[in-house]
């Protein structure tokens, strides 16, 4: 993919799981949908049965992609929503009572778009179990089924984490979820529903809902290359939710309102992009990430958070501790020099709190600050991040050296 950024000086963008920008190739096919076939896809004239094709085109193109049926797609507004929908509507169908309180498990490092709907839902009389995670941030399989009650409704685990990378045992649980169902409804009890936040695992891993046995799956188009505010979510022919936005009835009556016909569009050519190239992509990536580590691990007073690399860890991502240096300090010196990283979640902006996943994977407060997340994605060269360790050595032990002073 050609550079994005204007050349002349340095553009390194290293944030690749915060979002990506919209391949080329992705904005050509969303086009014509924003003036040629602009029509509502509800409308029987040719722009509207137009943008109706297109939009049952790219359902059947995600659906081939995750080995589901076209109509166990819904398009949404990203992940967030995604979340939102699959969580709530698949709580709502068994609201409190006094005689039955539904039982929900998700993990300590999840996404904001999956913790905040689930504590929204405590507040409204759930029963919630959060599973704690190892130093490398994964759930135990085993620890999971020793929490299941017989009034667990849904259990929500992110398939690969977006700030320290972990890719979570989600075909594990899902096999075992299907055996413990068959048992539950045998007697009587209520099928647990599996969900999982796929948004940053879309780009490099299986995305096959049969294997992985998930009855839910949310993505994202914004960290695929594609447009944001786009995502869909998968559901599992049977599995009924209830709808967050009611309406004309559009996406089989669980998402209303007109869709955005441009956005799905570009959702499912960037979801195509980027299975295409997975292969190829990956591996460089992988060696990129190798080679980076490697120099950076050089650096005194640096570790690495998270998982090794190679051991159940996203090719592309790198988060490190760096003692005595504030990430937030080290990332404003870093953009001067045209260098883009963050401090893990691009979610909560302004006032920032000690990151809720590193804390989960042991760090202190003061250890969590001390962290940096860099990610990389197509556009990302080894002169690029040879340029970044030039930079960031110096850096690093000039804001040490301040810091002794004050
Ligand atoms: C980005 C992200 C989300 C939120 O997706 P939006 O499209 O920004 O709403 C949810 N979960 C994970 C793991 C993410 O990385």
């Amino acid at each position: 993919m050609k550079k994005i950024f204007q050349p002349g000086r340095k553009n390194i963008y290293l944030d690749y799981a915060a979002t990506t920008p919209v391949d080329p190739a992705v904005v050509k096919v969303m086009r014509p949908y924003f003036d040629k076939a602009f029509g509502n896809p509800s409308s029987l004239y040719k722009q509207g049965t137009r943008a109706r094709a297109a939009i049952e085109a790219s359902r059947k193109t995600i659906a081939g992609i995750i080995g589901a049926r076209p109509s166990e797609i819904v398009f949404t507004a990203g992940g967030t929503e995604s979340c939102n929908l699959g969580i709530f509507g698949a709580a709502k169908n068994y609201p409190p009572t006094k005689k039955f309180r539904p039982h929900i498990i998700t993990s300590a490092i999840e996404h904001h778009a999956v913790l905040k709907p689930i504590e929204a839902l405590k507040g409204e009389g759930y029963q919630v179990t959060i599973l704690d995670v190892d130093s490398a941030g994964q759930i135990n399989a085993r620890d999971l089924k020793k929490v299941i009650r017989p009034e667990t409704i849904l259990i929500s685990l992110m398939y690969a984490n977006n700030e320290i990378g972990t890719i979570e045992p989600v075909a594990e649980v899902g096999k075992l979820l299907t055996r413990i169902n068959t048992d539950r409804l045998r007697n009587g009890l209520t099928r647990i529903v599996f969900h999982t936040d796929a948004c940053q695992a879309a780009g490099s891993l299986d995305l096959d809902v049969h294997r992985l046995n998930v009855d839910l799956m949310s993505i994202n188009g914004s960290k695929v290359y594609g447009p944001k505010q786009t995502g869909f979510l998968f559901i599992r022919t049977g599995i009924n939710l209830k709808p967050l936005v009611y309406g004309g009835g559009q996406e089989y009556d669980l998402r209303s309102g007109t869709e955005n016909v441009p956005g799905i569009v570009g959702l499912a050519k960037a979801l195509e992009l980027v299975r295409k190239s997975k292969v190829l992509e990956d591996k460089r990536i992988a060696k990129l990430q190798s080679y980076f580590l490697e120099r950076l691990m050089k650096i005194e007073g640096v570790r690495l958070n998270g998982p090794a690399n190679g051991h159940n860890r996203l090719a592309n991502n790198i988060n490190i501790m760096i003692d005595g240096v504030e990430g937030e300090a080290l990332i404003m010196y870093l953009d001067a020099k045209g260098i883009a990283v963050s401090t893990g979640s691009a979610c909560a902006t302004g006032l920032a709190d000690p990151s809720h996943v590193l804390m989960s994977i042991g760090l202190s407060a003061k250890q969590a600050k001390n962290s940096i997340r860099m990610t990389l994605g197509k556009s990302t060269t080894k002169d690029e991040l040879d340029y970044v360790l030039e930079v960031l050595k110096p850096l690093i032990a000039q804001l040490r050296m301040v810091k002794n002073f004050l």
